[in-house]
C-alpha cells in the first residue's frame, strides 16, 4: 500500500546563520498534509489494521493524533469514532468533522475521554487506536530520520519536541537503525509540561499533577515508559522552556519560512535561539519542526499580543 505522508524537506536557516552564526536544518514536519508527523504514526497504524480488513476504528484525541488519523482514515477508508474531551477548542473540532469523523465529546480531560474510547472500542468490538503509546506508532515516525540519511549526513545535535513521548521513540529508533550513534539528542518542553524532563533528572516515570502550558501539544502527564528507556541508556540533554519562548519561537519560524505551526513546535525551535551560545559554529545542528495545526492565524494573533516583547 502506498504511503499517505510525504517525504519533507530539509531547509536551511538561513536567518540563524546570518544572526547567530549557527549551521541549522529544519525537517518541515509541518509540511504533512496533516500539518505534523502524526500521519507517520497513523499511517503505520492504520495500514496494519487495513491488511487485518478493519473498516471502523476508535480513538481519543482531539489533537494532532487525531486530526492525523482522521485524514489517514478518509484517504484508506476505515471510519473514525473519535472522542475527544470537553477541552478541545472549536477551531480542531471544526477541523477534524471536515474530515467526516463520527465525533463525540466526552470527560473534562484527555484522560476521561481516553477512558471512555477504550471502554466503546471494547463495547463495539473495534479497535482502539492509541495517540502516542505504540511501538507501531514510533516505526512509522522513525522514517523520518530514514529520510534524512539519504539526504544529509549524521547531525551534531537534534532537537526534539516531547509530549507523550511518541516522536522521541521513533527518532531513537530512526537514529539507532541508520547508525548515527554520535549524534546528540536535545529534548525540548515547556515548564508546565515537562513531563519528560522531571522523569529524566529522577531516572523514573513521573506523572504530573496537572498541565499548565499552550504548548498542549506537549500535555501528556506521563510519557510513554520506552521514551524513558531509551534516552536513560543513551543519554539526552532536557530542555524546558516557557510559553513566551515558544511562542516567539514560532514567530521567527514564521518570518522566515511563513508557516505557523504550534507552541509545541516552537518548544523545539526556541532552542537553537535561546541556547544558542552554547552550540558551536562549525555543528550540524537539525531541528524536527513537528508542526501542528491548531495554530489558526486568530490565535497567532491573540499570543502575539500576550508574548509581544
Ligand atoms: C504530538 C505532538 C508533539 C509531541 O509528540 P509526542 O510524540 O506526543 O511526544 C509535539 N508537537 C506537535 C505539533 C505534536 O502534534
Amino acid at each position: 500500500m502506498k504511503n499517505y505522508y510525504l517525504n519533507t524537506p530539509i531547509f536551511k536557516s538561513n536567518l540563524l546563520k546570518k544572526q547567530y552564526g549557527l549551521n541549522v536544518s529544519y525537517k518541515m514536519e509541518c509540511f504533512q498534509p496533516s500539518g505534523s508527523f502524526k500521519i507517520r504514526g497513523m499511517d503505520a497504524f492504520l495500514k496494519q489494521l487495513s491488511y487485518q480488513g478493519v473498516t471502523r476504528v476508535v480513538a481519543s484525541s482531539g489533537g494532532n493524533a487525531g486530526f492525523s488519523l482522521a485524514y489517514i482514515g478518509k484517504q484508506m477508508g476505515i471510519s473514525v469514532k473519535l472522542i475527544v474531551p470537553k477541552t478541545t477548542c472549536k477551531y480542531m473540532i471544526d477541523k477534524i468533522e471536515l474530515l467526516e469523523v463520527d465525533l463525540e465529546i466526552h470527560g473534562e480531560n484527555w484522560n476521561e475521554a481516553n477512558d471512555y474510547a477504550i471502554q466503546i472500542s471494547k463495547e463495539l468490538d473495534l479497535p482502539y487506536v492509541p495517540p502516542f503509546d505504540h511501538q507501531l506508532l514510533w516505526k512509522g515516525i522513525s522514517s523520518i530520520i530514514d529520510e534524512c540519511a539519504l539526504s544529509i549526513k549524521e547531525p551534531d545535535r537534534i532537537i526534539v519536541s516531547v509530549g507523550g513521548g511518541s516522536l522521541l521513540c521513533g527518532v531513537f529508533e530512526g537514529l539507532i537503525r541508520n547508525n548515527w550513534r554520535e549524534t546528540k539528542i536535545v529534548t525540548a518542553e515547556t515548564k508546565g509540561a515537562a513531563s519528560f524532563a522531571k522523569s529524566y533528572q529522577a531516572g523514573k516515570l513521573i506523572t504530573l499533577d496537572e498541565i499548565n502550558t499552550i504548548a498542549t501539544s506537549l500535555g501528556a502527564k506521563k510519557v510513554t515508559a520506552k521514551a524513558l528507556e531509551y534516552a536513560l541508556k543513551y543519554k539526552v540533554e532536557t530542555y524546558v522552556t516557557d510559553d513566551k519562548s515558544a511562542f516567539n519561537a514560532c514567530r521567527y519560524f514564521f518570518n522566515e519560512y511563513h508557516t505557523l505551526v504550534e507552541p509545541a513546535c516552537g518548544a523545539a525551535l526556541s532552542y537553537v535561539i535561546n541556547k544558542h551560545e552554547e552550540i558551536d559554529s562549525k555543528e550540524n545542528v537539525l531541528v524536527i519542526v513537528c508542526g501542528g495545526v491548531n495554530m489558526g492565524i486568530e490565535k497567532f494573533l491573540e499570543y502575539s499580543e500576550t508574548y509581544n516583547n
